[in-house]
């Protein structure tokens, strides 16, 4: 049996939410033994995101955590001021550590609902023996951020141009770690209270104690095959409009 990658994916409700989940599920559906935590940022589980999960016929497990209001983004906010999907995340791999068993062959990734992802990164992370990295497109400004790699094929340091000094400044689409070396450091999880821009660096710190213990992947970092996309906000002003006429659209 290949080993199980267990994509976390955090996901909270607006108007493109159920096209997001459609195109991602579309994408780990094809993916051979992956099992997707869906941790939704709501008080409870909603029917859009049950009825979805059901219909994909995947391995999934459906669980929600909503995010404290104070560290809720507001509307008009820079998206950076507060960290997101943080507690859901956490939820995730406390659900791991409680249900998935530490003899089991597999690997963690954060998959957020947004990003594009070529399933060629599904196989790069599989056989991971500790915690393995590679590029992220559309990211930081850049075209790609990637870990700096020396000849001996070991990772340096970081190109990014963003905050290159965090201990690991990478996204967290360009990481996966091995669930043995997971459950081997309880303490292993993210935090509101980490500097903005370091919930990456927060979480690895538990995992990798100097980066030339780092996997390279994907053709020593020089492929890129997932992407920090992010989707347009749904124009809906005619919708809003219309609601306040109280004349709904119903065709
Ligand atoms: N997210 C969430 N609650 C929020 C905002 C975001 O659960 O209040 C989720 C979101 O659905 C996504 C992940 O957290 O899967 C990262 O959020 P987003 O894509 O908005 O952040 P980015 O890193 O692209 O700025
Ligand atoms: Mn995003």
């Amino acid at each position: 049996e290949i080993p199980k990658i267990y994509a976390i994916t955090p996901t909270h409700y607006r108007a493109v939410q159920k096209a997001e989940l459609t195109r991602l599920s579309h994408t780990l559906m094809l993916v051979p033994n992956l099992h997707w935590v869906v941790v939704e940022d709501a008080e409870s589980k909603t029917d859009l995101v049950t009825k979805l999960l059901a219909k994909t016929g995947m391995s999934y497990s459906h669980l929600n955590a909503a995010t404290p209001k104070s560290w809720k983004p507001k509307a008009k906010e820079p998206r950076w001021v507060k960290p997101r999907g943080v507690l859901q995340r956490n939820t995730a791999l406390q659900w791991l550590r409680d249900n998935v068993s530490p003899n089991e062959d597999g690997v963690i990734y954060f998959v957020d609902d947004d990003n594009s992802y070529s399933l060629e990164v599904f196989e790069e992370m599989r056989y991971l023996k500790g915690v393995g990295v590679w590029p992220v497109g559309l990211v930081g400004g850049l075209m790609v951020e990637r870990p700096k790699i020396n000849a001996e094929g070991k990772v340096t340091g970081w190109l990014t141009v963003w905050s290159p000094n965090r201990p690991f400044a990478i996204d967290m689409a360009g990481f996966a770690i091995n669930l043995k070396l997971f459950h081997s450091k309880p303490n292993g999880k993210f935090s509101f209270e980490s500097e903005k821009g370091y919930q990456e660096s927060e979480l690895l710190k538990h995992f990798v104690g100097s980066l030339n213990e780092l996997e390279v992947k994907a053709d020593n970092c020089t492929k890129v095959f997932v992407w920090h996309t992010r989707t347009e906000q749904a124009n809906l002003a005619q919708e809003i409009k219309l609601r306040k006429e109280n004349k709904p659209r119903s065709d």
